[in-house]
């Protein structure tokens, strides 16, 4: 580790202490003498992911973010979700600390995560991942999201099913409000 501020290659460590789930260490550089923390943590093994076909391959996220991020695609959801979705996939995946998870787990696991936030983006990965075979699966899939709406309230955070049709129904209010 380089000094941050000479980027000398040598400091001593001054203090060590157990962190949360590392090592802190105190260090001073031997060139300026400049003071600096470092911390030391186990890297997280690698996880395998076993596709459909029982292929085995290391697990990928930008592959997970893609996915996400296509499902989501002109969504109006707030900066940053996909980011965040992906990223607490990924800790729970190792918090989980197999070394091989199916990839149906991680497909369930989005699937749970793009229901509670948008319905669209939902279906559009849904329809990816489940590979729905007909019109009429996803169409069942459907239904049962519009049956169990009426059933249960909409969360706050639930973006409305059918935007463009509530943006038609609001326009033609307003139009009406001006003559
Ligand atoms: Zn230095």
């Amino acid at each position: 580790m380089n000094c941050p501020y000479c980027h000398y290659h040598d400091s001593k460590v001054i203090d060590s202490r157990d962190a949360n789930d590392g090592v802190r260490r105190r260090r001073q550089c031997l060139s300026c003498g400049a003071r600096f923390t470092t911390y030391e943590r186990q890297q997280p093994t690698s996880l395998f992911v076993i596709k459909k076909d029982q292929r085995r391959e290391e697990f990928n996220k930008d592959k997970l973010l893609t996915g996400i991020r296509k499902a989501c695609e002109k969504r109006p959801l707030p900066t940053g979700t996909v980011d965040k979705l992906a990223d607490d996939i990924e800790a729970e995946l190792y918090h989980q600390s197999k070394s091989e998870i199916p990839s149906t787990t991680i497909g369930d696991m989005v699937m749970e995560s793009l229901k509670k936030l948008d319905y669209i983006a939902y279906i559009r990965f849904a329809s990816v991942y489940r590979e729905f075979a007909d019109i009429t699966a996803l169409k069942q899939e459907i239904d049962n999201l519009v049956s169990n709406e009426v059933k249960a309230p909409r969360p706050v955070s639930q973006l409305p099913l059918l935007p463009a049709e509530e943006l038609e129904t609001a326009d033609r209010r307003r139009q009406g409000s001006r003559r």
